[in-house]
């Protein structure tokens, strides 16, 4: 039976200017088990790395749902730490078509050269997947901004867990999460607060009332749920949906047990969360 995963939120703010005023960090998540994954990792991605004790050396793959800065910016730094300062070609970078390649409106976001450190470069677009030592990618469709933006199913012997990135309200959103065990989202704005391409707390509320996970956890605030506490979003959702659900925090780590658990947060610089090869 191999170890326990647990998830590791580097990073809950999101959105324009909780990102620039850093109101919360915006590093991203960290999937650590018999697979390392380090998904949309945003300004401060790597500083948070060593706030928690992680070796960006350790990371198996990259993956950024869009080409947002609060959702990439750290991308090609931890590029060269998956490569050991590039110095062995190793590790995985799954991104968007406009990471990678660009719009005619945004991106790219990665340098040719960092794409070519990396042993393979792969282009996420909806219904498309990959696997990676063991873990099946699934790439979701989401309705934003970037229009190639998707989102991520992980999944393992343990179940799925679903990442919902930017995204609107879609029915194709719900139906592609369908089946998860844990679900997390990009709740950017509050009750009351809807604004096109992005999830509000009602939004959520729908999506988890849908798919009904054993746990729903929302991240990504910006400034406007921040200011009126993510907690009244998530206890709003638990008494409407009956699933209980819960707003991240800087640090705060999830267990991949029989069910899925908040375990509180990272102690920084903690030994339990050392995967450190040298310091
Ligand atoms: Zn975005």
């Amino acid at each position: 039976m191999a170890r326990r995963a647990q998830l590791i939120f580097l990073g809950t703010g999101g959105g324009r200017f909780a990102t620039i005023y850093q109101t919360r960090s915006t590093g991203g998540l960290y999937y650590r088990g018999d697979v390392n994954l380090h998904i949309d990792p945003g300004p401060t991605a790597l500083s948070q790395l060593k706030r928690y004790n992680l070796d960006p050396t350790r990371t198996n793959a990259i993956l950024v749902s869009h080409c947002h800065p609060d959702h990439y910016n750290d991308a090609e730094i931890l590029m060269e730490g998956m490569t050991e300062g590039t110095t062995v070609k190793r590790g995985t970078l799954v991104a968007s078509k406009s990471v990678l390649e660009g719009t005619d409106e945004i991106g790219p976001a990665i340098s040719e050269y960092h794409k070519r450190v990396v042993q393979e470069v792969i282009k996420a677009e909806p219904e498309g997947e990959c696997e990676i030592k063991g873990m099946k990618v699934t790439f979701t469709p989401s309705k934003h901004t970037d229009p190639t933006t998707v989102g991520f199913k992980l999944t393992n012997d343990w179940g799925t867990i679903s990442y919902i990135a930017d995204t609107d309200l879609t029915q194709a959103v719900v139906d592609a999460h369908r089946g998860s065990r844990l679900l997390i989202m990009a709740s950017t704005r509050p009750l009351y607060g809807k604004i096109p391409f992005h999830l509000s707390t009602e939004d959520s509320a729908h999506i988890i009332g849908e798919i009904e996970p054993e746990l729903a956890i929302l991240t990504h605030f910006g400034l406007k749920v921040l200011r009126e506490k993510p907690k009244m979003q998530s206890d709003w959702i638990t008494k409407k949906t009956g699933i209980k659900t819960f707003a991240a925090y800087d640090g705060m780590r999830v267990e991949l047990g029989d069910t899925p658990r908040v375990l509180g947060r990272s102690n920084p610089r903690s030994k339990r969360l050392n995967n450190k090869k040298r310091i």
